[in-house]
């Protein structure tokens, strides 16, 4: 998403560029963007986009989560423990899996590579939601807790379509080494490796209405930024429990039925309602 990102869904510049220093999000004129019509096809510059999803990959646009996989594969009696910690919030996201990344020797990241993309399922629909909002100009953010080397080789079918944010591993050293492009700013203190509202915040001036789609606790933080959260398994009920309007879903066609059926209309055509911001 650019300063013109009424006309485009594509990213000037490669999505892990896109840091919170230097968002891809560099819009652009509020006042400009009141103006924008359903759709954002009018020939505007120097809009906001009316409407912008930020999607979860593990087990959202892939049916498993991934890290979780790896943890059983590679580390099975460390994984157990690191997870029940995470769980139990004794540990963060990122010290867990960066304490599970550690235990596996740089060797054997090929192996992990090739067992992790091996087994990765793309959620039923995904590629017609992708088409979907590109029709509409309405940008698509992949935001990912996971690893560069399992969710790019998953999205190529639709790459240049999206913005992806996600972390990277260093094989250099004896074992393996997480990178996290994408921390925490100073309004997040949970210590989230990639930490999703960060990212949120940073898109504020170019995307009018938020949309979440996710399944997990880690996309809680940021389903409370957005103006409407798309969510399955243990986001469901958080949804629920803390009252924020949400759809739940199981397919991606679940979720463009939903937006086409009113849904788009009423969040571009009410005032923000609900977000937390
Ligand atoms: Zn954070």
């Amino acid at each position: 998403m650019t300063g013109n990102s009424a006309t485009t869904v594509k990213p000037a510049v490669p999505g892990n560029s896109a840091t919170p220093e230097n968002p891809a999000a560099t819009a652009s004129s509020a006042d400009a963007a009141q103006s924008q019509p359903l759709g954002g096809r009018a020939a505007h510059v120097h809009t906001q986009s009316p409407l912008g999803f930020f999607c979860d990959f593990d087990g959202t646009i892939s049916t498993k989560d991934r890290i979780t996989a790896i943890m059983r594969e590679f580390v099975p009696e460390a994984s157990a423990s690191l997870i029940e910690r995470v769980n139990h919030r004794e540990l963060s996201v990122r010290a867990a899996v960066e304490a599970m990344f550690a235990l596996i020797p740089s060797a054997r990241f090929d192996e992990v590579r090739e067992f992790v993309t091996s087994t990765t399922v793309i959620r039923e629909g995904f590629s017609r939601f992708v088409d979907y909002a590109t029709e509409h100009s309405w940008p698509i953010a992949v935001v990912s807790g996971g690893f560069d080397f399992f969710v790019d080789p998953a999205i190529a079918p639709w790459r240049d379509r999206l913005t992806v944010f996600y972390n990277r591993i260093d094989t250099s050293g004896e074992y393996l080494r997480t990178i996290w492009p994408h921390p925490c700013d100073a309004l997040c203190d949970a210590d989230c490796g990639l930490c999703k509202p960060t990212i949120l915040r940073s898109y504020e001036q170019s995307v009018r209405r938020s949309v979440v789609i996710g399944d997990g606790v880690t996309d809680f933080e940021a389903a409370r930024h957005a103006d409407f959260v798309y969510a399955r398994a243990s986001l469901l009920t958080e949804c629920q429990r803390h009252g924020l309007p949400h759809q739940a879903f199981e397919t991606f066609d679940d979720i463009v039925a939903d937006l086409s059926s009113g849904r788009a209309q009423a969040l571009l055509s009410t005032k923000r309602g609900g977000a937390n911001r």
